[in-house]
This record gives C-alpha cells, structure tokens and sequence, in this order.
C-alpha cells in the first residue's frame, strides 16, 4: 500500500462509543426497541381509528358555510383530532429514530475504518437487523398518514408545535394520490425482487464480469471495466483507441441481453407510471425532487442551447494536444504530463485558507474537522475507498473519510466532503427528519467549496501550465456534470417514448437513439465512431434509478449561479447561503433557492451557470494562447 503524507490523520470515533464492546451499545438498542414497541402499542390503534373514522366521512366543503348534513361529521371529526397530538407522536418517532441510528453509524464508520476484520463485518449486519426490527414497529404511522383525509391531516398538522416538520408531513402527503392499497404495495414490494429489483441485479452481474481483453504491445492482457475506463486517461493515443476498442468490444458481445434488461426495466416502468396514475415517465422523480416538470424542461432547454460551448473546448483540446482530429476515445487524454503533488498539511492548509476567506465562522467548522479528529485520511489497508461525509446524527457532528493520496484531486475531494461536512454541521438544529437535502440541492455545498479551493488555487499557482491543467480538469468536471446528464437525460426520455410507442427496441434502435442525443452537444469538434454507438449499454443509472442524471446538471449549475452571484456581493450572499445549509431538507429546493435571490422556475435562470462554463472555456483558450 502507497504511503502517503497524511499518515497518521485517523479519526477519533470516540464520540458515538469507545469500542466495539461498549456496553453502552446494548443499552441504546435495547431501550429503542422498549421506547418503537411503546410507540406502536399508543399510536397504532388511535391512527386506525382515525382511518376508519376518516373514510366514512364527506370531503372537507371549500366554506365554511357547510351544508347543514355534514355539520355533525364536522364537529365530529374536530373532537376526533383534538385527541390526537401529532407533535407528541413526532417527539416520541424522533426519539427512536436518533437512539437507533446511533449504533448503525458507529458500525458503519468502524467498518470503514477496516472492511477486513471479520468482526466488523458481523457488527455492521447484527446492527442492521436490530435496526429494521425497531423500524418495523414504527413503520405504520407514515402509511396511515399519507392515507388520511386532507382535511383531517390538515387539522392535524395545523398548530405552531408542528411548524418544523411541516415539509416533512407534507411531502409524506404529495405522494398520496399514487400510493396504491395497503395489500397493493405489498404485493408490488415482494413481486418486485424477482422483477425489476431482479433486471437490476442482473444488469450488475451482468456488465460487472465482462472481462475486457486489451491489446498491450502484442501482449492480450484482460482487464475489468474501471481498468479498461482509465485507458482514455492515458496520454498514450494508442492505448486510448486500444481501451475504447476493447470496452465496445466487451459491450457488444453482451449487447443481446443487456438489450432484453433494458426492454424489460422501460417496460416495467411504464406499468407501474400507469397503475400509479403518473402522466410522464419523469414525473415520480420529479415529486421526490420536489421539481416541477417545466423547470426540468427549461433546465434541459437551457443546458442544450449552450452546447457550442462543449465544442469550442474540445476543438481547444484538439489544438493542445495537436491532432488532426479529435475522436471520442481523446476526450478525457491529460492536457499536461506534469502532475503535480500536494502533500496533506499543504492541501489542508490550501483547503483551510479558502473556507477562512468564505467566511470565519464556516472555516471555524472546518478547523473543529481537523482539531477534533473527524477525519481519516490517511491510506490504509483494507480501508473503504473514495471519499465520504457522514452525518451521523444531529445531537453529534460528521465524520470524513478520504484516501489522501497526495494529488490535486485529492485537495480537490478534501474541500468536497468538507463542504458536505458544513452542510450537515449547520444543519443540525433542523432534526434527524429533515436535515436530508433534497437530491438536487445534496451535492450544492460540496461542490461549491470546490469552487472555492479551485479559485484560491488558481490565484496563488504561478506555473501557467500546471495553471491550464487545473482549469481544464475543472471544464471536463463541468462538462461530466452538466452536459453528459443532459445528453442522457435526453437519451433517457427518447427511450421510454419510443418504448410507449412501438413496444420493444432493437439494439440497433437503442444506438441509433443514442446518437441522435449525442451528435447536437459533440457537434463538429468530436467525431464519434461507429463504436460510440454502444456506449449506453453500462450505464447503471438508466436501470436502478431512472430520471436521475439532471440532479446532476442542476446541482452544478446551480453552484455556478451561486458562484457568481458570491463574487459579486460577497456580503450579501454569505447570510443567504448559510442559511440555505442550516435549512438541510426542511424547505422544497424552491423556497431555499429564494433564500440566495434565485428563482429556479425562471426560464433565464440557468444561463448564468452556463455563461460562466464558458467563460472558463475562454480562459483556457487564452491560456493556451500563450503556450500552444
Ligand atoms: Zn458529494
């Protein structure tokens, strides 16, 4: 194992339980258990009854000049729910939830901390067990809560006490007129793993043991996806075309019945859209991202009509690394041979220095990561890969692991994860229920901190080619973020039409739409082969969760905005912004946006995230200028 200079940076887990034989543990399991049985035994049969109660009743008159037959139902229904404190229930839920969760992270962080230690393998799994036996006793009162009468549930939510879950007990509610009978979703939940959840688990196993054979100097060597991927990051051209060639290859030999899991999983979806009463494939994931289908329009609306920027780039890149033509297996080649490193007090220091200049109290959160050890960092055997923040809960604080291996990249994941570190921090006070951000704003404080860091960065570097190559990986992040999304949001869409339409797709139609979305945005500056043609065919978010490429786009354009608007009024963006954080998943992306000025259903919106792409685009070009 590679050592590194973050040797030593280990996080101190000492604040959820000092080991793994903590009787404390136990103690916290045990009495969450005793606190979910209670719960269920007190609530369950006064919300049955309210159910019951509820269905025999007419819907709430618009006036409150009823008509004189339903003023008993009325005045019945008021003595009903005057009996029940919704506030009293939530406190109790919150309190089982925070007391189980406890023991799960612990166990989750101690088996990051080491994935080879069998014991901590066993922890993790008895962990998960006792947490779902203490969810199965709570799981009732949100399923009778989205069934309940709205005016029942709105007299039930309406009190000053219940102010802060509003959004929760509402948004549990949007989903009411597609939630099928109780016996329904059971039955759709246990026929599911052995359909769609079963498609999905194939597709896996399907493209995960594709062994894809490269041609290495007149030596076959056989190589696993993420290998064969990394060859188009090679600064070798020939090894480039030689990764692309053997990854299509791979893809087409299995392009029969990964074609059949594609089918079977569009089809899947358009039945349950249509026992669900959805009116579009995308509109199930738009409610739980709380987005309205013409703002996802206009966000893809916006995103393609910059897509000349995409080209402008890459006929730069082309310039740069001095072909004649650029393919698609050059895009992701390296501008510069030059690497440079960073050892961890530098990068800490780089990271440290950004959010300090941001503002003094979110770099006083950043200084308690580094003082009160809550982050692992250094690279150790059997130790999880990537990066990750974790909340953990809200009475605590997060917890970091990164695997610093002294590139930029890593400086760059450092900032990452603290930023969603900050993000959870002020989050806190909202409650374990809604300090979730909604999907399309989780990723807003991560990336943004990044822009802080490339900016400080970008400042203080003095070498102008190390200069063009942070700037030109920061373009290509971009472009993975925004442009690719759109083109298979795009692609996406195409394939659940056609599907509706003409029943299954060939393979054949399957590349052909695949094209058609991918052309516009490549334009003349990158010629795709006739091998790009089967380049959807692993791509994992098509099949286990559908619609969900855009959050991405959106996410990064939104912190461009957000970005922008900093660097102009720096003092009045900070309050909004940290307000925005602290709110967590509290409010709709919409109402947080408007906390920063920013109306994301205003058809305009999006260009100024695209505006400042490109004007990325341009000081790469002028960059370049004075060395190419
Ligand atoms: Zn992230």
């Amino acid at each position: 194992m590679a050592k590194s200079s973050a040797d030593g940076i280990r996080w101190d887990l000492g604040d959820l339980y000092s080991s793994i034989s903590d009787p404390k543990i136990e103690a916290d399991l045990k009495m969450a258990k005793e606190k979910a049985r209670l719960f269920e035994s007190r609530y369950k049969p006064a919300f049955q009854e309210l159910l019951r109660n509820m269905s025999s009743f007419p819907r709430k008159r618009e006036s409150r000049d009823v008509d004189p037959r339903f003023r008993g139902n009325d005045e019945k229904k008021i003595a009903l729910v005057d009996v029940f404190d919704l506030e009293e229930v939530l406190r109790a839920y919150i309190d089982i939830v925070e007391l189980s969760t406890r023991p799960s992270v612990y166990a989750s962080l101690l088996f990051s901390s080491d994935t080879k230690k069998p014991e901590h393998g066993a922890f993790i799994q008895k962990m998960r067990t006792r947490a779902t036996e203490i969810r199965a006793h709570c799981l009732f009162w949100e399923i009778i809560w989205s069934r309940l009468d709205p005016s029942v549930a709105d007299a039930l939510s309406k009190c000053q006490a219940l102010q802060p879950y509003e959004h929760y007990l509402k948004k549990l509610r949007s989903f009411a007129p597609h939630v099928l009978e109780e016996g329904e979703e059971k039955a759709i939940d246990i026929k599911e793993n052995t359909g769609s959840r079963a498609f999905s688990r194939l597709f896996d196993e399907v493209v995960n043991n594709i062994t894809f054979r490269v041609n290495v100097n007149g030596k076959i060597e056989e190589k696993t996806e993420s290998e064969a991927l990394a060859l188009l990051h090679s600064s070798d051209r020939a090894l480039r075309r030689e990764g692309h060639r053997s990854l299509t290859e791979g893809f087409k030999e299995n392009a029969r019945i990964l074609t059949y899991i594609f089918n079977m999983i569009l089809e899947d979806h358009r039945a349950s859209a249509k026992l669900r009463k959805y009116d579009h494939p995308m509109a199930g994931r738009n409610l739980d991202n709380e987005i309205t289908l013409a703002a996802v329009e206009n966000l893809i609306r916006s995103a393609k009509s910059a897509y000349p920027t995409v080209e402008r780039y890459y006929r730069l890149k082309r310039k740069i690394l001095q072909l004649d033509k650029l393919y698609d297996y050059d895009r992701y080649a390296p501008i510069s041979e030059r690497d440079p490193h960073c050892e961890y007090q530098r990068g800490r220091e780089i990271v440290r220095t950004a959010y300090h200049q941001f503002h003094p109290d979110v770099g006083r959160i950043i200084d308690q990561f580094f003082t009160k050890k809550w982050i692992d960092a250094e690279l150790r055997p059997g130790k999880h890969g990537g990066a990750f923040s974790c909340e953990t809960l809200p009475s605590l604080h997060p917890y970091i692991l990164t695997n610093y291996a002294d590139r930029v990249r890593d400086v760059m994941t450092l900032a990452h994860e603290l930023g969603h570190g900050v993000h959870q921090y002020l989050a806190r006070p909202v409650g374990v229920l809604e300090s979730h951000a909604p999907l399309t704003l989780a990723e807003c404080a991560s990336v943004f901190g990044e822009m802080l860091v490339f900016d400080k960065w970008m400042e203080q570097e003095k070498d102008e080619e190390v200069k063009l190559a942070l700037l030109s990986s920061k373009i290509e992040d971009c472009f993975a973020t925004v442009f690719r999304q759109i083109v298979m949001t795009d692609f996406e869409l195409k394939i659940h039409f056609a599907v509706a339409e003409n029943g299954e797709l060939t393979t054949e139609k399957f590349c052909d739409l695949w094209m058609e979305a991918n052309r516009p945005m490549h334009g003349a500056a990158v010629t795709l082969t006739e091998e790009y043609r089967y380049w959807w065919i692993y791509i994992p978010h098509f099949i286990h969760t559908p619609f969900y490429c855009y959050a991405y786009a959106f996410a990064q354009l939104l912190v461009l905005a957000l970005y922008e608007k900093y660097k102009l009024d720096r003092d009045r963006f900070v309050p909004g912004y940290t307000k925005l954080l602290s709110l967590g998943g509290s409010r709709t992306p919409e109402e947080l946006c408007r906390l920063v000025g920013i109306d994301i259903s205003d058809p305009e919106f999006w260009n100024l995230g695209l505006s400042l792409v490109s004007k990325m685009v341009d000081q790469a070009e002028q960059l370049a200028a004075k060395h190419v």
